[in-house]
């Protein structure tokens, strides 16, 4: 076997990850703490950068995503494989294990399966996604994450309960991808789905996500990984053209009050009248949210901003006690996120929707599902 991690659980245990590309991966590296932090690239210099970032900081964790699950759908018999130079290769185990092993020897915190996108279980027996588990229970290594990419829907029904089980089954810890064409948790049950997937499964890590690494953590992840840009922050399902460069995307950058990504030209409609709000992170050290144009170097700077506030964010999080405690932490959040809609909608004399994720949120938490073990019916303890 491999020489295994000390602990990938309490590596990853309340770790927030931020997922980048490759080159942007030394804008952002500064302002990632080593204790409670990390990256995860993306990107085909992702390994070597990887390396590099590994040699200079050791102690910075570091994880590669071949994005795997945006070239090729999962099938029962080639549930793993790789983009490479001379095309696709389908991975059998012996080939995932030396795929495990080269992210190794290019440094990673911990190795990541390049699983391919498992799409919505339309045969109703979850055979795509038990052979995913059934391959990965096979290797014999404590280094690994799974990952799995998934379509929004096994967050709902029958679905969710065969994702649970599998889960549970999985010797190494996992990390979801929630696949939708849009956010997936505009999608209806889906909130709630994935908070009882948290509360159940407590080796789930959430990955490429946006805010929603907070609810999951809330209720029980294990940690997360949250997309530095748009298109990392939810699964997208493989098309021909992915990864390939799309239009420019517009600046976008967190509003920390109001649990929100916005997009700078929004704010400034918002604040066209009054004194905009401003920032007191240390790459903004006083300064309107409004600053930020369309170049290259405000599209960076927001970026460092957006990183500095999901860890202040975190900071907090990070000092609640895992149950209650932080369950709490959360709903106050969402509570001061309502008020600070309110506030900015009197400040500003704007007709401001408070988003539907966030109402989602803000609603009571459902029960874990009861484990195999557990006799139907029987009471379910926990934080309501
Ligand atoms: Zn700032």
């Amino acid at each position: 076997m491999r020489n295994g991690i000390e602990g990938i659980d309490e590596l990853l245990r309340d770790r927030l990850l931020i997922m980048a590309n490759d080159r942007s991966a030394n804008d952002v590296l500064s302002h990632v703490p080593l204790r409670t932090g990390g990256l995860v690239l993306t990107g085909a210099d992702a390994p070597a950068r990887c390396r590099e970032i590994r040699n200079a900081q050791p102690g910075m964790v570091v994880a590669v995503d071949y994005g795997s699950h945006t070239r090729e759908i999962a099938s029962v018999d080639a549930p793993f494989g790789l983009a490479t130079s001379h095309g696709w290769r389908a991975l059998g185990l012996a080939d995932l294990n030396e795929i495990l092993d080269g992210q190794r020897d290019n440094k990673v915190s911990f190795a990541v399966t390049p699983t391919c996108f498992i799409p919505p279980d339309e045969t109703g027996d979850a055979s795509v996604f038990k052979a995913v588990i059934g391959q990965t229970n096979q290797l014999d290594r404590e280094d690994t994450i799974v990952l799995l990419p998934c379509s929004y829907r096994w967050l709902r029904g029958v679905s969710l309960h065969h994702l649970v089980k599998g889960i549970r089954a999985c010797r190494h810890p996992v990390a979801l991808i929630m696949q939708a064409d849009e956010d997936p948790l505009k999608r209806s049950h889906v909130p709630e789905g994935l908070r009882q997937l948290c509360r159940s499964c407590p080796r789930l890590v959430l990955w490429r996500t946006d805010l929603a690494a907070f609810d999951a953590m809330a209720h029980g992840a294990l940690g997360a990984a949250v997309g530095a840009s748009a298109v990392l922050r939810f699964g997208v399902a493989p098309r021909p053209d992915n990864g390939g460069g799309g239009r420019k995307p517009y600046t976008v950058v967190l509003v920390r009050r109001l649990l929100r990504y916005l997009r700078v030209a929004t704010l400034q409609d918002w604040f066209a009248h009054v004194d905009p709000w401003t920032c007191g992170c240390a790459v903004c050290d006083g300064a309107p949210l409004t600053r930020f144009i369309d170049s290259d170097i405000d599209v960076c700077a927001a970026l460092q901003h957006t990183v500095r506030e999901l860890y202040a964010l975190h900071y907090e999080l990070d000092a609640t006690l895992p149950g209650h405690e932080r369950i709490d932490w959360w709903r106050q959040k969402l509570v001061d996120s309502w008020e600070h809609h309110r506030l900015l909608a009197s400040q500003t004399d704007t007709e401001l929707e408070f988003p539907k994720v966030l109402q989602a949120w803000r609603r009571q938490s459902p029960l874990p599902l009861p484990s195999a073990e557990q006799p139907r019916g029987q009471d379910q303890s926990g934080p309501s």
